[in-house]
């Protein structure tokens, strides 16, 4: 089975009113891990990878790793997503690899730089016209886009200005008639990295709701979603790591999310923590270690017991069999009605 648009796996979400992960990758454990979560749990999944990523994985290592995982897991449907795309040119180039999904990031202007080193904040109508591009040559190809409006904060590869702006209700309708968008990122409040806050959160969930009205068709996506569980980062701490007072999202307003229509839930973050916390375990535990797979499949093992428990409780569990894949031939068609 091809890897599936990602359009219809949240489409059947929202009908279904469950959440999706989408998980980031880097390498070929991480991969693996997902989809063994996915196996196990029979969940749809959507796999994202950073432009860091298609640079780490020199790009075609990262779309055979894709192939086979789709190969080794016939039956489950499987989005590949490009997360944070900066342009144009780096959406055509995952769209050219086989991504089912790109997200073109139009409310950071990642061509240009303040003063400051940092990328500036698109105006609104800027952010409508380079999301417009990428989505006119994405559907042509049956592509699913995600957009961005708002910021969010935090440290994701030092590429977000500090200022969080949250989402603009009355802005939504008309950024999703005027582009097109399948998805559309909304800030209320989320940031990324481990250091979110210094307390208990506050979202802004019942911006969701009025969104929620005003673009009934578009499936809502949350980033920066990572919980950073206390035992985990005591864990990563226990064993030689650094990381005070990391905080994040609770699984209880994520699940609220998802009830007032969030679909797509971004998670890297834990990922990363799960994973440093079962390697520093074998190096603290045994020194003499020096075969990777000692670590790396301990690293894999964890981080799939993670995703298959974030399954459940984003409520993905058990959809995997709801639906068939369509093809991107079968969004072409789709989106040409339109
Ligand atoms: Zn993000």
């Amino acid at each position: 089975m091809p890897l599936c648009p990602m359009r219809q796996i949240l489409d059947e979400a929202r009908k279904g009113g469950y959440g999706v992960g989408a998980y980031n990758v880097n390498n070929m454990e991480q991969i693996q891990a997902i989809l063994q979560a996915a196996s196990e749990t029979q969940s749809p999944v959507i796999i994202q990878a950073s432009r860091g990523a298609l640079e780490y994985t020199n790009l075609v290592y990262l779309k055979h790793l894709m192939m086979a995982a789709v190969e080794d897991n016939p039956g489950l449907p499987v989005a590949l997503h490009l997360d944070h795309g900066p342009n144009l040119k780096t959406c055509q180039e995952a769209i050219g690899l086989g991504f089912t999904s790109v997200m073109i990031d139009g409310s950071i202007d990642y061509d240009a730089k303040t003063p400051d080193g940092k990328h500036p904040a698109r105006s609104f109508e800027d952010n409508i016209r380079v999301t417009k591009e990428v989505v006119d040559y994405a559907h042509a190809r049956g592509v699913s886009v995600e957009g961005e409006l708002g910021t969010l904060g935090g440290i994701e590869e030092d590429t977000h200005t500090d200022k969080v702006l949250l989402t603009e209700p009355d802005e939504v309708e008309e950024f999703v008639k005027r582009t097109g968008v399948d998805a559309l990122a909304l800030a209320i409040g989320t940031s990324h990295g481990a250091y979110k806050f210094k307390h208990e959160p506050v979202l802004a969930l019942e911006l969701i709701s009025e969104c929620r009205q005003r673009a009934p068709d578009t499936a809502f996506v949350m980033h920066g979603s990572s919980s950073v569980p206390k035992e985990l980062v005591d864990e990563v701490n226990k064993y030689g790591g650094k990381l005070p007072g990391a905080m994040g999202v609770p699984m209880s307003s994520i699940q609220e999310a998802v009830k007032r229509g969030i679909q797509k839930i971004n998670v890297d973050t834990d990922g990363r923590l799960v994973v440093t916390a079962a390697i520093r375990k074998v190096f603290a535990l045994k020194p003499g270690e020096f075969d990777p797979r000692k670590y790396l499949g301990p690293a894999r093992d964890a981080l799939a017991q993670l995703i298959a428990a974030k399954m459940r409780d984003f409520g993905t569990a058990g959809h995997a069999k709801d639906y068939s894949s369509k093809t991107l031939e079968d969004m072409k068609t789709f989106y040409a009605k339109k």
